[in-house]
Formats: structure tokens, C-alpha cells, sequence
């Protein structure tokens, strides 16, 4: 319909008339000339997330900084949030990070080099096996959904990595065909544990005190937290943790397998404060006229935390609250804008 998209232009700062209004934005071109656009009915800041500018992402999350895996949009600054700053715009007090718990890491804490793509789960690592810190000590109930296992590891360990520990039966002893025994990140079979165990990505063992040692856990702690952890299995219930007792299966077959493992994470969330109609808000909660933010460069959604149980809110929010803001922009009525 006769729109013109201007590439390799990225805007850099928002232009305000002498009413505070905005008006248009100033951009730079690959020849690093400046271009001011102007703009009639208003500007809509839709320049992603700030997880590729790690001292603003830190800054509003100070967990975040233990992230090791970026899946990340480089160009993902935070350039629509820290325009809008610019100004006088109010900002999320907090960022959230949109975790994935299992990436395995090795031992020294640089990123496996025999992964690629989504594949950067060790096999049979991101299984709720028995989880346990650096120290050896037990973390959690291993079988918490989606981004919740990356929790106790950013806010409670000093690397904000963790160890799943296994054992040479597992295959008997899984639930077939249950929680992610197969999926995209990682192939959870035998003949994936071997290549990894190859490629130094996971450790294998005769005995358990010799992969604690090797894993470099507190001999004591691990060796506590490993009976507990069987004595739990032999009774069928997690007293700890409470995890699914389907999961409740003794480490007791000789070899065993350990794997280190990081979260990483593919974009942050919290953004410029707006209101109902997408506009942004100043410090006193008032809307800056003319001047609007969707997607994750808008904040006012999240909250501190990116929900594992509401799919595709990333995606979903991004389109819905962007068309819902032009709307409003075009002046439609945003309320019945045809949902
Ligand atoms: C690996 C990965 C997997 C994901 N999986 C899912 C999923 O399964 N479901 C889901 O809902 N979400 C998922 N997400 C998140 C989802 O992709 C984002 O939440 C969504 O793309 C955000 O949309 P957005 O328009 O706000 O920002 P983006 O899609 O990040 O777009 C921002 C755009 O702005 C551009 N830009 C940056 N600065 C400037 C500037 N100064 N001037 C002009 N342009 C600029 C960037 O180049 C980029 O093209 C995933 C993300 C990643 C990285």
C-alpha cells in the first residue's frame, strides 16, 4: 500500500517540538549522514530488547549478568528504550530475561564448540535427573517447567551454572514419551550421551566419588546431597522438593554421567512505562504525545517475570500491541479496533 521501508537507517533520536510533542526522529544511513523524519500522526518505538547492550541489561536486571548463552538479535541495544529515556520517558524498574535453562557449558565455563543452532542441550542433561550447584549441593525439583530451573541457578549459585547427574540405567528408568524426553534442543539418547562424553561436554565415571571429584563438587556436601537424593527415590517421595515422583529414580547404576550446564537467554523484556493505548509515559505517568512503544521495546507487560505457562506472549505481544498502537495513531478507536 505504498509504504517505504528504509534499511540500515536506524534511528537514533526522537525529535520534540516546543509543545514536548514528538514529532519525528532523527536517523543515521550507512554513509553516517543524518536524516531527520518528520512525522505527523506520531512515532512507534519498536526497536526489540536491550539483551545486546549487557551494561543497560544489567542495570535493570543484575542477575542477567550471569548469563552465559546469548541467543540474542545483535542489534537488539535498547536504542527505542534509551531514546525514550532521552526525553524525559519512564522506563520498567525491572527486566526480565526470556531463559532457556539447560545449555550446556563446559567445565571451564566457555560454550561447547560441538553444538550448533538450537541444539545446545547436552542430551539426557536437560532431563529432571538430580540437579546440584557447584558445591554438589541439590537445587530444586528438577521437573519445574520451562525457564524456572534457570531461577535457582542465577540467583542462587556463584556461576549461575549447575550440574545434572545421571546414571548408565536411565533409560529404563525415564518416563517414555514424557516431559522432554525428545525435543529440538537436544537429543536425548545414549548415542548422544557417548558423542558428548567424547567430546568432554559430559563426564562418565565408575564410581560417584570420582565424578564429584572431577565435577570439583565438596566432597561431604555431594556425597550428603547424593544419599539424601537416593534415600528420597527409595521412598518414593521427594521430601525436599516435592519434584513429580515419576522422576523420583535412584542414581545407582554404575557408569555415571554428569554435565554442566548454564542458561541462556534470547531476549529481555521491560521496557518504556505506556499506557492501555500503547503511548509512552513520562515520569508522572502522563502520556508524551505523539510518541508510542510496542514489543519489547515497551515495557507496562512483564512485569518481572516472562511467563513459561502463556506461549508465544513474545511474539503475540509484539504484533498485537503494535497494530493496536497504529491504530490509535491513525485515531481509530483503539478499544474496538476490531477484536
Ligand atoms: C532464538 C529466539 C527464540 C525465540 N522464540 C520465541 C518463541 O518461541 N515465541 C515467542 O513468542 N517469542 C520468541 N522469541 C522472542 C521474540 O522473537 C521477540 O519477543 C519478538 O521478536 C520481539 O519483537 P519486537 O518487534 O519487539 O523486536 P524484534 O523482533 O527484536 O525487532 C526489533 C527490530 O528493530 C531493529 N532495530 C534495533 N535498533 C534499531 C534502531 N535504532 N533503529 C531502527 N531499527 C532498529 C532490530 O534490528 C530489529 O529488526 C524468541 C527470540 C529469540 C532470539
Amino acid at each position: 500500500k505504498g509504504a517505504t521501508f528504509h534499511y540500515s537507517t536506524p534511528a537514533v533520536q526522537l525529535v520534540l517540538d516546543d509543545s514536548g510533542r514528538c514529532t519525528g526522529v532523527i536517523a543515521k544511513n550507512e554513509s553516517e549522514e543524518y536524516i531527520k523524519y518528520n512525522a505527523a500522526k506520531g512515532v512507534l518505538l519498536t526497536t526489540g530488547d536491550m539483551a545486546a547492550d549487557r551494561e543497560m541489561m544489567e542495570h535493570y536486571n543484575v542477575t542477567l549478568g550471569k548469563i552465559i548463552r546469548y541467543n540474542i538479535n545483535t542489534n537488539d541495544t535498547g536504542d527505542g528504550q534509551k531514546m525514550g529515556i532521552w526525553i524525559g520517558a519512564d522506563m520498567d524498574e525491572f527486566a526480565c530475561g526470556d531463559l532457556w535453562p539447560f545449555a550446556a557449558v563446559m567445565m571451564d565455563g566457555t560454550l561447547p564448540t560441538t553444538f550448533d543452532g538450537t541444539h545446545f542441550y547436552a542430551g539426557v542433561a536437560n532431563l529432571p535427573m538430580l540437579m546440584v550447584d557447584g558445591a554438589g549441593r541439590r537445587l530444586m525439583a528438577e521437573n519445574l517447567p520451562f525457564q524456572s530451573p534457570s531461577i535457582p541457578k542465577l540467583t542462587c549459585t556463584p556461576d549461575g551454572c549447575a550440574w545434572t547427574i545421571w546414571d548408565s540405567a536411565w533409560e529404563s528408568k525415564v518416563p517414555q514419551g514424557g516431559y522432554m524426553v525428545e525435543d529440538y534442543t537436544a537429543s536425548n539418547t545414549q548415542e548422544e550421551v557417548d558423542k558428548n562424553v567424547a567430546n568432554g561436554v559430559t563426564f562418565k565415571f565408575d564410581t560417584i566419588e570420582e565424578l564429584g571429584k572431577h565435577c570439583g563438587f565438596d566432597k561431604d556436601i555431594f556425597a550428603a546431597s547424593f544419599k539424601r537424593y537416593n534415600d528420597l527415590c527409595a521412598g518414593g517421595k521427594d521430601l525436599d522438593f516435592y519434584k513429580d515422583p515419576l522422576w523420583m529414580t535412584a542414581i545407582d547404576t554404575p557408569p555415571f554421567y554428569a554435565s554442566k550446564h548454564c542458561s541462556s537467554m534470547t531476549s529481555t523484556r521491560g521496557g518504556l512505562k505506556n499506557d492501555e493505548r500503547c503511548r509512552v509515559l513520562d515520569k508522572k505517568g502522563l502520556p508524551i504525545p505523539g510518541l508510542y512503544a510496542a514489543g519489547n521495546t515497551a515495557g507496562s507487560f512483564y512485569g518481572n517475570v516472562y511467563p513459561p505457562n502463556v506461549m508465544g506472549s513474545g511474539i503475540g505481544h509484539g504484533q498485537c500491541f503494535a497494530w493496536l498502537a497504529v491504530k490509535d495513531i491513525l485515531g481509530m478507536d483503539f478499544i474496538h479496533a476490531n477484536i
